[in-house]
Order: C-alpha cells, then sequence, then structure tokens
C-alpha cells in the first residue's frame, strides 16, 4: 500500500512549535524532504529517513525523489516552513502527484506570522480597531495582482501581515501611506521569530524604513502593521467582558 506524501508545516523555527502529529510523522518517515533556507535543521536531529534539501532543487528535482520513493511504499513527509498553505508553492508540486497518480495530505504548521504577533505580544484583532487580518506581500519577482496591492489594501486599514518583503521596507511604507494608511501608524518587523537570534525592531510607518536600514535586517523577517499593534487603545476584548454571553459562559 502507498502511504500519501505529507507536505508538513515545520512552524516558524523553535522546533518545539511544530505539531505532535507533524513530530510523529518526521519520525517515522522513511524520506524527508526539507526547505533547508528557512526550516530549522534541528527538526530533524535523530530521524531515520534519508533527508533531502530543497534550496538546491528545482521541481523536477524534487519529483524525482519523491515519486519513486513514494511508488515504493516509503513514507515520504515534504517539510515546509511556518504554515504550507502560505507561500508554500506546494501546488504545483500536489499537481505533479496528482498526474503520477499519487495521494498527498497536507498537515498544517505554526505559520511565522503568528509567531511574530506572538512575539510582539500583540492581538491582531482588537474591537473597534480592526477585526480583519491581511496575509500579503509587496510585489517583487512573484508579481501581486493589481486590485490586492498594497496601496489598494492600505484603504482597508486592517492589522497586515507582511511576508517576503523587508528587503523593500522603503516601499513597502511607502505605498501603505499612499493608500490611507497614517504615518504614526504602529509596525512592528520581527526578525527569525522564535528562533534563539530572533529580534524585534517597533516603528511607525514614518520611521520604520530607517530602523530596518539601520538594522540591516534583509530577509527572514515579518512586518506587521496596524493600529492593532499599539500597546495603549482600543477597547478590551468583549469576550471576557462581564456583560457579554457566549456558549461556553452563559450570561450572568
Ligand atoms: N509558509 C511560511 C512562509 C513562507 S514565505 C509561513 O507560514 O510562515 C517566507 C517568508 O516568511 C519570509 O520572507 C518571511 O517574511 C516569513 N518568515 C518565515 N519564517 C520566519 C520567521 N521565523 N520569522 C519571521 N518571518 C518569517
Amino acid at each position: 500500500m502507498n502511504h500519501p506524501v505529507i507536505f508538513l508545516g515545520a512552524g516558524p523555527g523553535d522546533p518545539d512549535l511544530i505539531t505532535v502529529k507533524g513530530r510523529r510523522l518526521l519520525d517515522e518517515a522513511d524520506v524527508i524532504i526539507y526547505a533547508g533556507s528557512l526550516v530549522n535543521p534541528a527538526l530533524l536531529d535523530g530521524v531515520r529517513a534519508q533527508v533531502y534539501d530543497s534550496a538546491g532543487m528545482d521541481l523536477d528535482g524534487i519529483m524525482a525523489v519523491m515519486i519513486p520513493a513514494a511508488r515504493a511504499g516509503e513514507k515520504v513527509v515534504r517539510l515546509h516552513t511556518g504554515d504550507p498553505s502560505i507561500y508554500g508553492a506546494i501546488r504545483e508540486q500536489m499537481r505533479r502527484l496528482d498526474d503520477a497518480g499519487l495521494a498527498c495530505e497536507v498537515v498544517p504548521g505554526v505559520s511565522s506570522a503568528l509567531a511574530s504577533a506572538a512575539a510582539v505580544k500583540a492581538e491582531l484583532t482588537v474591537p473597534d480597531i480592526s477585526q480583519t487580518v491581511i496575509f500579503t506581500r509587496q510585489a517583487g519577482r512573484t508579481p501581486v495582482p493589481e486590485r490586492e496591492s498594497l496601496r489598494r489594501l492600505a484603504g482597508i486599514r486592517a492589522s497586515m501581515c507582511i511576508f517576503l518583503s523587508v528587503s523593500m521596507m522603503e516601499q513597502v511604507a511607502a505605498e501603505l501611506i499612499a493608500g490611507g494608511y497614517p504615518q504614526d501608524t504602529p509596525v512592528a518587523v520581527v526578525e527569525k521569530a522564535t528562533w534563539p537570534e530572533e529580534r524585534i525592531v517597533r516603528g511607525t510607518l514614518g520611521n520604520i524604513a530607517a530602523k530596518i536600514k539601520e538594522s540591516a535586517i534583509r530577509k527572514t523577517a515579518m512586518i506587521l502593521v496596524g493600529k492593532a499593534l499599539a500597546e495603549q487603545g482600543g477597547s478590551a476584548s468583549r469576550l471576557y467582558d462581564a456583560a457579554f454571553s457566549h456558549g461556553y459562559r452563559p450570561k450572568q
């Protein structure tokens, strides 16, 4: 019997931040292909699998490992940073497996967006400020549809988690301001969230570009933007307000 190929979320870096299911799948795997540039190799300590780093492999190369192993009845895990559904490029891999008549499953992970929010102890959804979180990126080599450009999204003034863009911090801030986010909107940039070398730079849309330049943060960082990041302000969540009843806590 063939095992489904598993696309597994490794979490943001800290090896304790993989799911229990994910840990078990790694330990039981015969073949692991991992994204060496972002996945913490400590996750692979003690595994019995044959391990491949996808950093130097293209899609054909990855498939040349995955497909024969899966056909031979081996347990194959494709380990992606954070959660596989976010900028994971899993679709093209799944399509190839489908063409080869092989099944797959996706096991979620803790996205770096959520790990970064935790690092700055932010609640991204604060009543009266924002009840929406946007996961997005600045257009780079990968284009972004114009209708969802940062400039357009800024008009919504939701909390934003901006991936893959810290090297373009100046442009990101300029676009968000041009789109209607005030200059004094809080920003937190979290580099390598949950890794031992994690760094946090806080500022506003008006001054964050200069701070990032000075910090020399160039990659593997999350840009969190929004008024919800302010230390003060906003009303307390209604969830714990005695006047607010919900399913588990009937109104007193
Ligand atoms: N699937 C991943 C994202 C992959 S795209 C996830 O869910 O987290 C790669 C981008 O993710 C990086 O450019 C950076 O913006 C962000 N990233 C990945 N790991 C990170 C970490 N530990 N801390 C901060 N940002 C991280």
